[in-house]
């Protein structure tokens, strides 16, 4: 990420700012604060830079009730994110509180004995999980005085700023690789704001946007995952604030989550220790694991090699939203995998084929190719004695399958095409 432009400009930016809980930026590396601004890396070091907190003084019964009382969506844990204490009334998407699915079917084929649920974020408002982080960027872009709103995107962060400029009365113009499937592609343009494709990968595409931040062309927009990113992470947290809420308050044992920049990863590892800080669940240990494909794969490769930097790739996956070949949170994955006692694993495209297959034939939920990933990565972390079957466990499913059709397409269709007739359908052998 092109860091010569830390500091970027906003219509607002020297007012002060009403972010709720929200105190200060601070750095991941070196720890030094910064006022909240539309700011990313560290003027001192150039690390990423974090939201810190006032965390609610509440007890944690009280905090409980409070949250309890909330929305059926991301807003009931307003106290803990970087928001307005009304946000609830503002125009937003209002992602979250997804279904969280006890997947008996599937523990018993994956030889689970403990508890097996997926966390389905495919019921967000356009079907992927993406619309958590941008719910919370717009608060900020709204609070900074941003117009636009832009993002670079492997096609879901696309859609899910799409819409939400629409419903919140921004301008959007957003950014992908020009091959992606029709499904993320047609997603991102039909709620009316600018799409532009570029010729390029991902990294191509990111590489872009932060040349653009630093321009005058770029004056005035919010991009979601770069100059608002720090803002945007925290709509990660709430998956694990919803997973140890609908477990009734319980850390799961083992989450297993999808790997593309890594920002989900460590905002879900960020938001369980917050809870066990405020008392919320139990302190006691979880292992975090994450999942990436084969031709994708630049933090698995890495864990697995022992290494604490990981190497760029050049990606070639059907598992296109989990395609980054330069993970900005690469090094932080790592990290948490390795104190918590996880580990990075990685499958082929077949493998993600039959994991949607398999998620879809034993649960009812379609799963787009990054859910595919995790599943397959969690059959191989089964295999290999790495995940223990006696424990609960939760895999997150972050996307629609109806996105990626062309994925299972050539290997899913009718069992048969006949005639009108009961003769033809007997001959056809389905019967009984
Ligand atoms: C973006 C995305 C992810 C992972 O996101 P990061 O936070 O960048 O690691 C996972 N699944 C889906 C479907 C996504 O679109």
């Amino acid at each position: 990420m092109a860091v010569q432009t830390v500091q970027s400009t906003s219509a607002s930016a020297s007012e002060t700012v009403d972010l709720g809980p929200a105190a200060a930026l601070s750095c991941r590396e070196c720890g030094e604060r910064f006022p909240l601004g539309p700011i990313f890396a560290c003027e001192s070091c150039f690390g990423p830079l974090e939201v810190a907190y006032d965390l609610p003084a509440d007890g944690p019964e009280a905090l409980k009730k409070r949250i309890a009382e909330g929305p059926d969506n991301i807003w009931r844990y307003a106290p803990l994110l970087p928001v307005p204490a009304d946000v609830a009334a503002h125009p937003n998407i209002n992602p979250g509180f997804t279904k969280l699915v006890k997947a008996d079917n599937l523990a018993r084929e994956l030889g689970i004995t403990g508890e097996l649920h997926v966390k389905d974020d495919s019921g967000n408002p356009t079907h992927s999980f993406k619309d958590r982080v941008v719910a919370i960027a717009v608060e900020a872009a709204r609070a900074f005085g941003f117009t636009t709103l832009s993002c670079s995107s492997t096609g879901n962060l696309a859609g899910a700023v799409g819409a939400a400029a629409a419903r919140a009365g921004f301008r959007s113009c957003v950014f992908i690789p020009h091959d992606l499937e029709q499904g993320k592609v047609v997603m991102a343009a039909v709620y009316g704001g600018e799409l532009v494709g570029i010729e390029g990968n991902y990294d191509d595409v990111n590489r872009f946007c932060s040349e653009l931040i630093g321009d005058p062309l770029g004056e005035g927009w919010g991009f979601v995952n770069v100059n608002l990113r720090p803002y945007y992470g925290e709509g990660s947290k709430t998956l694990a604030y919803e997973i140890c809420e609908q477990l009734g308050w319980r850390l799961p044992d083992q989450i297993v989550i999808p790997i593309a920049s890594g920002s989900q990863l460590t905002k879900i590892d960020k938001g369980l220790r917050e809870l066990i800080k405020l008392g919320l669940v139990e302190d006691k240990p979880y292992k975090i694991f994450g999942a990436q494909a084969e031709g994708c794969s630049p933090v698995s490769t890495a864990f697995k090699a022992g290494h604490d930097v990981v190497r760029p790739q050049k990606p070639n996956t059907i598992a296109k939203s989990l395609a980054i070949g330069n993970p900005a949170d690469g090094p932080y994955v790592l990290d948490i995998a390795r104190r918590t006692g996880g580990a990075v694993e990685d499958v082929n495209d077949e493998q993600v084929v039959d994991a949607i297959k398999l998620l879809a034939r034993t649960e009812g939920i379609f799963a787009e190719t990054a859910g595919g990933v995790t599943v397959g990565v969690t059959k191989k972390l089964l295999d290999a004695g790495l995940l223990d079957p006696a424990l609960t466990t939760v895999v997150l499913n972050t996307g629609d399958g109806l996105k990626t059709l062309d994925a299972v397409a050539p290997t899913t269709g009718p069992t048969a095409t006949i005639p009108p007739s009961l003769d033809a359908f007997r001959a056809a052998g389905l019967a009984g």
